[in-house]
């Protein structure tokens, strides 16, 4: 099965990803995840990357498109994949259907996670990581703190704040998921193949909630 997480960053696509890849077994692929480890060998890929990271901005689809194109190519993935942060834009999409079609696959279920505007801003900047490339567990200081403060509770490494975790950045980030990765609605809508949900404290509904309700819909 092959799923997709939509929605702005800070709405839990994450933690939703994470619990379908602990439950249901189906590779979990950040984007994110590759560009840092990038950025942190000091590679070319990582230090482009960086640069439109650091503001917020998306990294340019040729880019981004090839180091999932290479990604897909691995063993771990041939009973499919759960992609967290791509596609971002509709030239993403496109691709993604192309790469999938020449395996004999497609795009099963988008997961369209909605939040807030508030309240993502207020899960940002209170989000804290892992420090252990490892673990990456993630906490949030408010919703979910650690048992000690900035200490990991599952490795015992460090906790770190994310350098584009801020307001600024968290703002550039919402405006680049507005402009560029909300028409991917539309474009998956039609494919027929959308699910919203909305993750809300207000509703008192979280990323462990949907991701429960998932696994009754679709598995
Ligand atoms: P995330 O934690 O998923 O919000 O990703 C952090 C940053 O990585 C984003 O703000 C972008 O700069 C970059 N990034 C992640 N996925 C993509 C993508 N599919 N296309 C372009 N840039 C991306």
């Amino acid at each position: 099965m092959n799923i997709i997480m939509l929605g702005a960053p800070g709405t839990g696509k994450g933690t939703v990803a994470g619990i379908l890849q602990k439950k249901k077994g189906i590779k979990q692929i950040k984007t994110e995840d590759i560009f840092r480890k990038n950025i942190k060998e000091e590679t070319e890929l990582g230090k482009i990357a960086d640069s439109y990271i650091s503001k917020g901005q998306l990294v340019p689809d040729d880019i981004t498109i090839g180091i999932v194109e290479k990604r897909l190519e691995e063993d771990d993935v041939k009973l499919g994949i759960i992609l967290d942060g791509f596609p971002r834009t509709v030239v993403q999409a496109q691709e993604l259907d192309k790469i999938l079609a020449k395996k004999g696959q497609k795009v099963d279920l988008v997961i369209n996670l909605v939040t807030p505007e508030e309240e993502i801003i207020e899960r940002i900047v209170n989000r804290r990581v892992c420090s252990n490339s490892e673990c990456k567990t993630v906490y949030n200081l408010i919703l979910n703190p650690p048992k000690q403060e900035g200490i990991c509770d599952k490795c015992g490494s460090k906790l770190i704040q994310r350098k584009d975790d801020n307001i600024e950045t968290v703002k550039q980030r919402f405006n680049s998921y507005l402009e560029q990765t909300s028409p991917l609605i539309k474009y998956y809508e039609k494919q027929g193949n959308l699910y919203t949900a909305e993750v809300s404290k207000e509703i008192n509904k979280l990323g462990k909630d949907v991701a429960e309700e998932i696994i009754e819909k679709f598995f």
